[in-house]
């Protein structure tokens, strides 16, 4: 158990550069941060630690991703390529929801836009008035990234806009300790420093209250300017040490526990380019894909379902051998009130938690690191710098779990589970982003979101709340010329989509699957 103590004063470090920064904890979040500072401070000479367990662990799960990863490690100067080898990773195209919306509801989130925007008025618009007329064709006909996932397809977008093939993008399925691993190896190759020891006590200053060092289980002791909490749900710095209070988010968002396998792959079945999210009686269950295995879990509400019931339905519904007992993970949505307390910047699962429906927790770490790097302290530690990192990280924050929480509430299922969370009253934030797009088919636009309008657009489509009335720019269209348009535009997805190879194609250059 850790307890902090009390150090006497020191002398005053205002408008001193940092010398050294120790992260706590060498999970994802740990790594990616070690990895990315050695590359940001690579000019100067600060000395970077990492302080991690290989008795404590990691929390070992955290396998999907969004197409911002892509942009985190090509900063490192890797490429697709080198983690795609590295971490037995797969294509994601984009996520596909089974049964969220009832019974036999079944779409894709896909990392992409629909059609072509036309004089200021979204795509959506010209296709609610095409459908007006009787035409069936699906949004997701005129997205590229959803038509070649559904096809189990992959190539990679071309980055010269305009091109049709520059309308989606990809993210990865990776096993998340060969990418840590991966990371680690870049970031001792940057001078990045190492320490394999448990830490057993928080030094705190008697002045200030700042962190001053840690004192590891073999009485060795860690010194550090800014200390990066990476320790994962128990926030060992951020939380036991510093006292940061934890803001709960379980009335908006009811699931707090998950169990998760592994199973082996299925010789000859054709590896998917999306992550499979399905409901169940009182949550979700994940499928993910990976070259040497699938990852597996099933998200639950405790209140609404037994341990035993929780397992049950996940293994009935596994496709391949199971490679370990199923192992339980309890989690508690919300963030810690601040996230950066003193010289303490927690992040990943020390900063907060929203379950991974949309694969939001890595995306929040690479932006935590960002903000971090563009806010980069001195030793005083400008309460300007602490209070613009904090606003960022709780907006980016509270519009991820709005997002999170539009899932539930436009579901379309029977059970109580689902019942209540239709009927559960939402944040304002959302509340307003709802309306607007019911009476106007438009989006509210806040700072700091992660999703675009055309995540949200995908969202409302596939669980059927569409706007009150087309733009009046768009009602008098001609009929004929709208339908000409359209049909070029879902035709050229379609002959794109014939021209394109397999993701198991694209797979066999890293080795394909096993
Ligand atoms: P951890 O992996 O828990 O690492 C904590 C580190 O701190 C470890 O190295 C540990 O040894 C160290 N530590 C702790 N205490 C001490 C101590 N006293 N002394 C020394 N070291 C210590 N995210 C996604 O983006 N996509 C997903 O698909 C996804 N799926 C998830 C599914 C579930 C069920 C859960 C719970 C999370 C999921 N996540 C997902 C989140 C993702 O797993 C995490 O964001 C990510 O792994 C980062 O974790 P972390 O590094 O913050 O913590």
């Amino acid at each position: 158990m850790t307890t902090p103590s009390v150090e006497p004063p020191q002398t005053s470090d205002r408008g001193a550069a940092i010398r050294k920064v120790v992260i706590v904890g060498g999970g994802t979040a740990g790594w990616m941060a070690a990895a990315a500072l050695a590359r940001h401070l690579a000019s100067t000479d600060i000395a970077i630690t990492v302080v991690e367990s290989s008795e404590i662990g990691t929390v070992g799960v955290g396998e999907a991703t969004i197409p911002t990863i892509r942009r985190f490690y090509a900063q490192l100067g890797l490429t697709d390529a080198d983690v795609m080898s590295a971490t037995q990773a797969t294509c994601k195209l984009g996520i596909r929801f089974e049964g969220w919306g009832g019974p036999r509801s079944d779409f894709i989130h896909p990392f992409g836009l629909y059609g072509q925007d036309l004089n200021g008025v979204g795509f959506h618009h010209y296709w609610m008035r095409q459908a007006e007329t009787g035409d069936a064709t699906p949004l997701s006909a005129y997205s590229l990234g959803a038509s070649l996932a559904l096809a189990n397809k992959f190539v990679e977008p071309s980055p010269n806009p305009p091109s049709s093939l520059s309308v989606f993008d990809w993210a990865l399925h990776f096993d998340a300790a060969l990418f840590a691993q991966r990371l680690r190896r870049y970031a001792e190759g940057s001078g990045v420093t190492r320490i394999d020891a448990r830490i057993a006590t928080v030094k705190l200053r008697a002045q200030d209250g700042f962190i001053d060092r840690l004192v590891l289980d073999n009485g060795r002791e860690i010194e550090g300017d800014l200390f990066v909490d990476c320790s994962g749900f128990r926030g060992l710095l951020i939380g036991e040490a510093l006292g940061t209070p934890y803001e709960d988010w379980g009335d908006w968002l009811a699931c707090d526990a998950a169990y998760a396998v592994q199973t082996e792959n299925t010789p000859g079945d054709a590896v998917a380019p999306y992550t499979r999210v399905t409901a169940h009686q009182a949550g979700w269950r994940w499928r993910i894909p990976l070259r040497h295995r699938t990852g597996n879990g099933l998200v639950f509400s405790s209140a609404h379902m037994s341990d035993d019931a929780a397992q049950a339905a996940l293994m009935a519904n596994l496709q391949g051998r199971p490679l370990s007992a199923p192992r339980r993970i309890d989690f508690r949505p919300g963030r810690r009130r601040q996230a950066w307390v003193k010289n303490c910047v927690a992040l990943g699962l020390a900063a907060g938690f929203l379950e991974p429906l949309e694969s939001t927790s890595i995306a929040l770490i690479e932006n935590g690191i960002e903000r971090l790097k563009a806010l980069f302290p001195d030793r005083d530690f400008a309460p300007a710098v602490l209070e613009e990192f904090n606003d960022q990280s709780a907006r980016e924050m509270e519009r991820t779990r709005d997002f999170i929480i539009l899932h539930y509430w436009l579901n379309g299922r029977d059970e109580a589970f689902w019942r209540e969370r239709r009927e559960t009253a939402v944040p304002d934030t959302l509340r307003r982003k709802v309306d607007l797009w019911k009476a106007r088919g438009a989006f509210v636009r806040y700072r700091w979101e992660m999703f675009h309008p055309a995540s949200w657009l995908a969202i409302y489509d596939g669980l059927g709340l569409m706007p009150e009335r087309v733009d009046p720019a768009v009602q008098g269209i001609d009929p004929v010329q709208l339908r000409q348009g359209l049909w070029g535009m879902r035709d050229a997805v379609a002959d794109m989509v014939e021209r394109t190879t397999s993701h198991d194609a694209f797979l066999a250059r890293f080795g394909g699957v096993s």
